[in-house]
């Protein structure tokens, strides 16, 4: 191979042994995936909103910015339910630009991987000792899931991996709620597939084992947006998208149909501040159809310290080096907003 390999990497098992999840926090994350999985089984009529930065790129930034969450979180609890992005694996479009706290723990630093698989563990740690939130992580690399696989409370399957035959059986062994979102091309059916395949078990290869997994009920949808064939953001939140949603939902047995709307992305047009007018209007027409009510269980929104996006090294505290987020008192007035609403 036309590569160097430069060190073996310490296995889960290890990683977890060096910081092992203490008994108080096992408590956290139990009493959190009760919680999570009442939105998505329908007992628990609460909006669900995963909401943070688009990247985790600064362990200070990203902490104080969940201290805020925190608060902002108790304060809307009867009607709003918060799970921060911690998001620490990045794809890339073109392969260019931040691949996230896994690989670069400082930003401005060379990749160390593993620096970044202990950074990572560590963080996930600390927000959950600190603040009393599980996040949600994307599941970028599927082999790396068991690094965290206690600490996290939600996980989502991005655009460009949720046609992968490897991504979709990792969720299918996966225990707490897996968001799979559209593909980039948008096509409904890609996603459908996904959480079917999910949705049971399967025996496969994973790190090196002989696998076989139980089959994942709380596999749901995620509505990001999608480029069409010019490359134009095209959104597809509106209510026509959900009932096409429904109808999909309608011809399959799965146990907990849902859907949660990615208000950035494509849905935004990548303009951050469009998030809030998104979930306005959602709420609103779940308000006239039962249909959509139950199906939509609630919002993913990107949202930082700063308004916008940096390029790496730009050096403003808490402000986006991957996708431009709504800044932090934008985020305060549309989640009690929000809360009102309900
Ligand atoms: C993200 O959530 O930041 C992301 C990369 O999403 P998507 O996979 O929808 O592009
Ligand atoms: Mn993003």
């Amino acid at each position: 191979m036309n590569m160097d390999f430069e060190r073996k990497l310490a296995i889960p098992m290890e990683v977890k042994e060096m910081y092992p999840l203490t008994e108080d926090l096992r408590q956290v994350f139990e009493r959190r995936d009760k919680e999570i999985k009442g939105i998505f089984d329908g007992t628990d009529n609460r909006i669900l909103l995963i909401i943070g930065p688009c990247s985790a790129d600064n362990e200070v930034s990203v902490l104080d910015y969940f201290s805020r969450l925190r608060g902002l979180a108790d304060e809307v609890s009867e009607k709003v339910y918060i799970i921060p992005r911690l998001y620490t694996s990045k794809p890339r479009t073109t392969g260019e630009g931040y691949k996230g706290f896994l690989h670069q723990p400082d930003p401005n630093e060379k990749p160390d991987l593993f620096k970044g698989i202990i950074a990572t563990r560590e963080i996930h740690m600390r927000t959950i000792k600190e603040t009393g939130f599980t996040c949600a992580d994307e599941l970028l690399y599927p082999e790396n899931y068991k690094y965290v696989d206690d600490l996290l409370g939600y996980v989502a399957i991005g655009a460009r991996s949720v046609e992968d035959q490897q991504h979709r059986l990792t969720a299918s062994g996966i225990e707490v709620p897996v968001g799979m979102k559209n593909p980039t091309s948008g096509d409904l059916t890609v996603m459908m597939n996904a959480i079917t395949a999910a949705s049971t078990g399967h025996s496969f290869i994973y790190r090196g084992w002989a696998a076989h997994s139980k089959g994942n009920p709380y596999a749901h949808a995620v509505l990001r947006g999608f480029n069409d064939m010019r490359g134009l953001a095209s959104p597809n939140y509106h209510f026509e998208d959900v009932m096409r949603l429904k109808a999909l939902y309608d011809k399959t047995e799965l146990p907990h149909p849902g859907v949660v709307i990615d208000c950035n992305h494509c849905n935004s047009g990548k303009n951050p501040l469009l998030q809030g007018r998104i979930i306005k209007e959602v709420l609103s027409f779940c308000k006239d159809s039962n249909d959509a009510k139950s199906l939509v269980k609630g919002f993913m929104v990107e949202s930082y310290i700063e308004d916008g996006n940096q390029k790496i090294g730009g050096g403003v505290y808490g402000k986006s080096i991957t996708d431009a987020c709504l800044g932090w008192k934008k985020t305060e007035k549309l989640v009690k907003e929000i809360a009102e609403m309900l």
